[in-house]
């Protein structure tokens, strides 16, 4: 959430910080902002500040023609304190305006410290607990800008990443990290930060990663890294392994295309990618280089835990389930944001699987570690190389969806999905899962992209049943056992994009409450496979029909649903523990057309934003 850019060096920084507030968009989109500095030397003149609620776009035309400086921070805000409006945004600045402050995160104790500058007849100008960085700062007498900041955050508690431009110190801007995401990016005698990979791929691909705790100065020539008390640190940039022109080529859109839609239609491409060079025929098993896990260690796994957020909890269950069917461990998935808060027992002999796109979301960070401190090993299931969940697990999974803007997941969560089933084989493999069980799963695997492509192409089709979808307030989302986190999955994707009131229930669970919900008003898209519950499942769809409840059924074509009047979705059948992500995705096209048909901007829904960084 929150996207923070800065630029030191030798052009116009304001350009460059508009573009990079337009690739970070998606991690928030109440308020816009850009502060720059524009003198330097003795004739050092204050932090020039636009900012508005609303869009980049906004922002833009706000800025004036002239508006030059060569060293700048911007912001894209997810509120947290205080309405979008353009007092809240950010950049904020201290009573003389020498100050200009960007910030991600929330600060515990802003209350108390907003109080106490008030007293002192510090007049506030915001309702953001950010604001009282920039005063805190402003009031400083320290010698040195990275002094100042270092002795306001040692006031501050809660989480941050911000960056700090100051009249008196016209060549630098100082950054810190405590929870929230920074990465520098290094460029030819010129700096860049961000909260983001996103806004840096363009310019540099040698970037570093810092670290909580840690402090860092930009200048156009350099960057040095530091505690809070001041003493270095030994971050080094690295140059990462990514080709610029694809990435830019997966960020940028077509005339009047989302990247939901987009990035829908590259799962095929995608779930390729999650495969590639981690399939072996001989012994029916994955390889997944990244365990770092020998097989006596994975023989002594006792359970595993899965941990995610959201759209990575729900795809967590599908997860486990995979776990427990193929390895035959006990799993199950819990949420993320939950789990440090009930002292959970860790336990030596599970494995703990993280599962975050972004590799930032806070919740889960919060999750491996608490997990790491109590002695735990913990793996990730993440897309955004180096990010920081990546770096604190034992070993992990990396995704390879290609950058995801779109805040409703898609492909990352197919990669997921295809994750999982990897290590469950790898797992599987190693324990009791046959030689011949393995072949079967390798070649379910191989099947599916070309599967998800043939999903796709009934979008048409879809995209009818949507339409008449989202005309009704309220819907159910139904399946059970591998298709319950489907549903839930689904209820959530036309949640998030289209504001419906989606409702996910197990189907065996209906009536023993909710089935006194359906009517003719109240939509239920029911999932059923062909499986050994498709005749119980039948069953239930009469006695939602029985209620004259409006059905569509996600399914297989070999189902007979005996007569029933519905609109019917038929996906292609794999092995049936990977069939759950090809019931998925005419969910994804569900949501998306749904959303489309009232009008909704499906990549920028209503209160959310991408990478969940604040708790
Ligand atoms: N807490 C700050 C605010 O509400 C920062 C929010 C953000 O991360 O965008 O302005």
């Amino acid at each position: 959430m929150c996207g923070i850019v800065g630029y030191v060096g030798a052009q116009q920084a304001g350009p460059l910080l508009l573009e990079g507030l337009a690739r970070l968009e998606h991690r928030g989109y109440d308020s816009a902002g850009i502060a720059v500095l524009g003198g330097s030397g003795a004739a050092a003149s204050q932090p020039r500040v636009v900012k508005r609620a609303g869009r980049v776009r906004d922002l833009v035309e706000a800025v004036p023609q002239r508006f030059a400086g060569k060293v700048g921070i911007g912001h894209t805000r997810w509120a947290t304190h205080g309405p979008a409006t353009d007092a809240n945004a950010h950049p904020h600045t201290d009573a003389s305006g020498d100050v200009a402050v960007v910030h991600n995160g929330i600060l515990d104790n802003a209350a108390a410290l907003r109080a106490r500058l008030t007293e002192d007849g510090v007049e506030l100008r915001s309702d953001t607990d950010t604001e009282v960085l920039a005063h805190l700062i402003g009031l400083s007498t320290a010698d040195t800008l990275e002094a100042r900041v270092a002795e306001t955050l040692r006031v501050v508690e809660g989480t941050y990443g911000v960056a700090v431009v100051h009249a008196a110190f016209p060549d630098r801007i100082v950054v810190a990290r405590n929870g929230s995401p920074l990465i520098i990016g290094v460029g030819e005698k010129e700096m860049h930060v961000a909260s983001d990979l996103a806004a840096l791929v363009r310019y540099t691909t040698t970037v570093a990663h810092l670290e909580d705790g840690e402090m860092a100065t930009l200048t156009a020539g350099g960057f040095t890294t530091y505690r809070q008390d001041l003493s270095a640190t030994s971050t080094r940039p690295t140059t990462l392994d990514i080709d610029p022109a694809a990435y830019e080529a997966e960020m940028v859109l077509g005339a009047g295309e989302s990247h939901m839609h987009r990035e829908i239609h590259e799962q095929p491409q995608t779930a390729e990618r999650a495969l590639r060079g981690r399939l072996d025929e001989r012994f029916g098993t994955a390889h997944l280089g990244g365990l770092n896990m020998d097989p006596r260690e994975v023989r002594a796994i006792r359970r595993v835990k899965v941990l995610g957020c959201g759209s990575a909890y729900y795809v967590g269950q599908m997860g486990a389930s995979l776990i427990e069917e193929l390895a035959r461990v006990p799993a199950d998935a819990e949420a993320a944001s939950e789990f440090r808060y009930r002292n959970p027992i860790i336990e030596p002999d599970t494995l703990y699987v993280a599962v975050s796109q972004s590799g930032e979301t806070i919740d889960t960070l919060l999750a491996v570690q608490e997990i790491r401190r109590k002695g735990g090993r913990v793996i990730g299931l993440v897309n955004v190389v180096g990010s920081a969940i990546a770096r604190e697990c034992d070993g992990g999974i990396y995704l390879h969806a290609g950058p995801e803007v779109s805040v409703a997941s898609t492909k990352a969560l197919t990669n997921m999905f295809v994750g999982f089933a990897l290590l469950a084989l790898q797992l599987g493999r190693v324990r009791d899962l046959s030689i011949a069980d393995g072949r079967r799963l390798i070649d379910g695997l191989r099947r599916l992209p070309e599967q998800i492509a043939e999903v796709l192409d009934q979008e048409k089709q879809v995209a009818a049943v949507a339409e008449r979808l989202a005309e009704a307030e309220s819907l159910f989302f139904i399946g059970r056992v591998r298709g319950f986190p489907v549903a839930r999955e689904g209820a959530q994707k036309l949640k998030e994009v289209s504001y419906r009131h989606a409702e996910a229930y197990q189907t065996s669970e209906l009536k023993h409450g909710p089935l006194a919900l359906i009517s003719p008003a109240v939509p239920t898209v029911a999932i059923v496979p062909s499986d050994e519950l498709t005749d119980r499942n039948v069953a239930a769809l009469h006695e939602v029909a029985a209620r004259r409840g409006p059905l569509v059924v996600v399914t297989h074509a070999d189902v007979d649903l005996g007569g029933l009047d519905v609109q019917r979705i038929d996906v292609p059948r794999n092995e049936r523990e990977l069939d759950p992500i090809l019931l998925t995705v005419p969910l994804q096209l569900l949501a998306l057309h749904a959303a489309q048909h009232l009008g909704l901007d499906v990549d920028k829904p209503r209160n959310l934003a991408k990478s969940v960084t604040v708790e």
